[in-house]
């Protein structure tokens, strides 16, 4: 969107990150005849593989960051650790969305839960921590467990410790390296729940069907949507997600990630202003997909239908996977209704994000057992052959 109307199809979209979310993003808009241009500091990228120009920059290159702007209608982000400078730089030049003051507060856990504290969203206790005496006292105050997060670069459990008792406090302390941290309160969560949720420029706000996500290894591993959770408690996280949205002045999407406790209470964890792993599943379950949604977020065009064509479940291909040579996709390609995504990342790592596989069933819990029996049929006959324990 600029002053002059929304940004139409033909036209440039600029994106920060190269990862697959950039990726999806960019199937989607080139899919609507959008150019697309990634800007990532490593070559031949999930992202750029499928833009139209990929710019092979560090994201602390402040030229080549103006350089990008200036060949673009419009920039969206895909990676939340874009130095400030760089994004205030491409501000200067062409509309960013989500606002860069959006990503400020979603990539600092502090800023983010004092802005949702601040707003009345049912947030866990916290406190911030910058010394060890502190987090001796944020204990007493809020009990164990708990546990330590690192304010910033954290993601998929890493810069975080589970504190069981006070005792651990100085080794707990020790693992924050020096960081700015955040001492949470352990909730006792029946499951963890997520909402990604789009607000338009016009302020319009759609949300997508409730998730429910599953875990190992602090990865997320499977989501399943509809969340198995009643109808009431999906409706409380759609209208918190829903609302955070507006609280933050949102344009582009937000994924919520939530815990759901046993007395049908729910607790928002964080905030992720972009698309949300737990919504891959809407690009082949939904009317429109999380990433067309931040397309048209974006661009300043009317927010796509988000309904859920039928129940899905989408599981995560982890390197792991690839630790006894290339997974057997004939194998999954054997299952008709199973979709296969893959990131086209050349290294596999143990705990990356190489792709993912959807299905689609009467239940989510059978398209979860589908999607579940298509991952292992990628490396059944094999030693240690659950890709996932
Ligand atoms: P995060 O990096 O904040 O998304 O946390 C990763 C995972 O750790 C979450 O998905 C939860 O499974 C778990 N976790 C994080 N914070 C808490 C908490 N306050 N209480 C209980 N479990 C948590």
């Amino acid at each position: 969107m600029t002053s002059r109307g929304p940004i139409l199809p033909g036209r440039t979209v600029g994106i920060l990150g190269g990862g697959q979310l950039g990726r999806m993003f960019a199937i989607a808009a080139r899919r609507m005849g959008y150019r697309v241009h990634a800007l990532d500091p490593s070559q031949d990228g999930p992202a750029g593989q499928v833009a139209d120009v990929e710019v092979v920059a560090p994201y602390e290159d402040v030229d080549a960051a103006r350089r990008f702007a200036e060949a673009v209608d419009v920039v969206t982000f895909e990676f939340e650790n874009v130095p400030s400078e760089t994004l205030a730089a491409v501000a200067e030049i062409r509309p960013v969305h989500p606002s860069p003051a959006v990503l400020d507060t979603c990539r600092h856990r502090l800023r983010e839960k004092r802005f949702l504290a601040k707003g009345g969203f049912p947030v866990a206790g916290f406190a911030e921590i910058r010394t060890e005496d502190e987090l001796r006292a944020a204990l007493v105050r809020l009990g164990t467990p708990a546990i330590l997060k690192t304010a910033e670069f954290g993601y998929d459990g890493k810069g975080q410790v589970r504190i069981d008792a006070p005792e651990s406090a100085g080794r707990a302390f020790e693992a924050l390296g020096g960081k700015l941290g955040v001492l949470e309160a352990f909730v006792p969560f029946a499951c963890e729940l997520s909402v990604v949720v789009a607000r338009s420029h016009a302020g319009d706000i759609v949300p997508f069907e409730v998730a429910e996500n599953r875990h190992a290894r602090h990865i997320l591993d499977v989501s399943l949507a509809p969340a198995g959770v009643p109808a009431a408690a999906r409706a409380r996280a759609t209208e918190v997600a829903s609302d955070i949205a507006k609280a933050i002045d949102l344009v582009g999407v937000l994924g919520v990630e939530m815990f759901y406790l046993p007395n049908g209470d729910i607790v928002v964890n964080e905030l992720a202003p972009r698309p949300h792993n737990s919504g891959h599943y809407t690009f082949d379950a939904c009317v429109t997909s999380q990433f067309e949604q931040q397309l048209r977020a974006v661009c300043g065009l009317p927010l796509g239908e988000p309904t859920l064509l039928r129940p899905a479940a989408m599981a995560n291909l982890l390197g792991d996977l690839w630790e006894h040579g290339e997974p057997q996709w004939d194998r999954a390609a054997a299952f008709p209704d199973v979709k296969i995504h893959l990131y086209g990342k050349t290294e596999a790592r143990p705990g990356r994000k190489m792709g993912h596989l959807v299905a689609m069933a009467e239940t989510a819990e059978e398209a979860s057992a589908r999607v579940l029996a298509a991952r292992s049929a990628l490396v059944s006959g094999r030693p240690g052959a659950d890709p996932c324990p």
